[in-house]
């Protein structure tokens, strides 16, 4: 079987080709992802698969588009559900691709990360399947994921620290900035506390 992988990143790759070349499908890789940004994590992102897909000797088609602007226009009234748009977007892209230049089906390295709605994008990859009428190929890589990440460490490969997106670059400081707003606050009621009970800061013996 001739099939399309959809891949947003080199170290979500590496569990998924190999695994797919183990049950000895022929995979080409599809690099399609206008949700990453901004755009030195982009090219940080895409020069890796470059370098990593050529010490793995695997073909990989670049459908090169940094899509910071065209990405927030088209998810700026629903910022929450996002991830539906940028699923549907990468998935519908991918699977066109390959309907269109003789692939058997599609499938997606989103499919081996835990972080994401693994159920959703299946859900999207099987919708997308009968409208295009080319085959999904389903797999859950997830439990190949702490194997794919020791495997990116060795190989020394760039590991992204968020999702993609401006806003998932946002949520990954949103504990921190919590935390750090609730010491606020805590001081700021501990200071009134000791003022209005004629309460001094204990001094150190010099
Ligand atoms: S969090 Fe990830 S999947 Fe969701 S919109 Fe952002 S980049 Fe896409």
């Amino acid at each position: 079987m001739k099939l399309l992988l959809h891949i947003c990143c080199a170290p979500c790759s590496i569990m998924c080709i190999k695994k797919l070349r183990e049950d000895n499908i022929d995979v080409d890789g599809y690099f399609y992802n206008p949700n990453i940004h901004p755009y030195m994590e982009y090219r940080a992102r895409k020069d890796t698969l470059r370098n990593y897909s050529e010490y793995i000797n695997l073909k990989v088609i670049y459908n090169d588009v940094y899509g910071l602007d065209e990405f927030v226009k088209n998810v700026s009234n629903n910022i929450k559900g996002r991830c539906n748009y940028c699923y549907t977007d990468r998935l519908l892209e991918t699977a066109k691709y390959a309907k269109e230049n003789g692939y058997d089906a599609f499938c997606t390295c989103m499919l081996y990360s835990i972080y994401q709605d693994h159920d959703k994008i299946k859900e999207v990859c099987e919708k997308i399947s009968k409208e295009l009428g080319i085959d999904f190929y389903y797999y859950d890589f997830r439990p190949y994921y702490k194997e794919g990440q020791e495997e990116a460490r060795r190989l020394k490969l760039y590991m992204q620290k968020y999702c993609g997106c401006v806003f998932s670059e946002e949520e990954r400081y949103e504990k921190r900035i919590e935390r750090e707003r609730i010491k606020e606050e805590i001081d700021k009621e501990w200071q009134k506390y000791k003022k209005d009970n004629n309460i001094e800061d204990i001094k150190e013996s010099e």
